[in-house]
């Protein structure tokens, strides 16, 4: 029963179930073969690793919980590289409770409103021409999450810089109503971001549009959004002693249990 029921899911799943966009350098843990970008396992092998003190030479499946000690990748019909997992705990303290609750967010609709954050009213009152001194820091930190990288700098500022020079070029006097600027901006930010964060870039686009819209700075941001998703948005999906889904397992991270990922915040 195992064995069929791990043939059918590996051909389930041509998109990535970290970024859930189309692999990239596909590549296999090496025990239960279920298929990544190579970057993107990596990273979530350096995430995970870096939460034990002691080095670890395996990884746990963000799907399905079993332990691997090497990723498999470059496979080209004979051949096949191996990367063994052994942990060095320094880097990437950085992924506190707070990103993976953000990156949880992002596999889940949080429906139409939350809170009493008022979108359109944002573009009809020509707020969005006023810069936000917390974006620089929420899209940082959005970022970090998206990714599972610390350094994100560069992607931060090309993505704001765009933004600013958008703002800057907005006529004042364009004619364009309040929904034509709304989409206009949401598909420039789109379009800088995708290549960083590709299949969450329009989740990521409606996050930082209901962020600006909100006027709220990130503690308070964070604090609507725990009011109306919960603190435990992994609770609506899988819990951690049930059987993994093979079928909808599609928020990575929700295998971190708390000794994966402690409360270093
Ligand atoms: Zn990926
Ligand atoms: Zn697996």
């Amino acid at each position: 029963m195992d064995q069929k029921e791990e043939s059918s899911s590996s051909s389930v799943f041509d998109s990535c179930p970290i970024c859930l966009s189309s692999i990239l350098e596909e590549s296999y843990l090496d025990q239960c073969f279920h298929k990544f970008c190579y970057s993107c396992i990596l990273q979530w092998t350096k995430i995970v690793g870096s939460k034990h003190c002691s080095r670890q030479s395996f990884v746990k499946c963000p799907l399905c919980k079993r332990k691997s000690s090497s990723i498999i990748y470059g496979y080209d019909g004979s051949s096949f590289q191996q990367h063994l997992i052994y942990q060095n705990s320094d880097n990437s303290v950085f992924f506190t409770k707070t990103h993976k609750y953000r990156l949880q967010c992002y596999y889940v609709e949080p429906g139409n409103s939350i809170g009493n954050i008022n979108v359109l009213r944002y573009w009809k009152s020509n707020k969005y021409r006023q810069p936000n001194q917390w974006l620089y820091s929420w899209v940082s930190r959005e970022i970090q999450a998206l990714i599972q990288e610390k350094d994100v700098d560069i992607i931060v500022h090309h993505i704001l810089g765009a933004i600013d020079s958008w703002r800057r070029n907005e006529p004042k006097a364009s004619k364009l109503s309040p929904e034509l600027k709304q989409q206009e901006f949401k598909s420039m930010v789109a379009d800088v971001a995708k290549p960083f964060i590709r299949g969450r870039t329009d989740r990521f686009v409606n996050e930082l549009e209901m962020f600006l819209a909100s006027g709220l700075n990130i503690e308070a941001y964070d604090k609507v959004y725990v009011n109306h998703m919960g603190w435990k948005i992994s609770e609506i999906t899988t819990e951690d002693d049930e059987e993994p889904n093979e079928r909808n397992p599609l928020i990575p991270f929700l295998c971190f249990s708390d000794e994966d990922l402690d409360e270093n915040t």
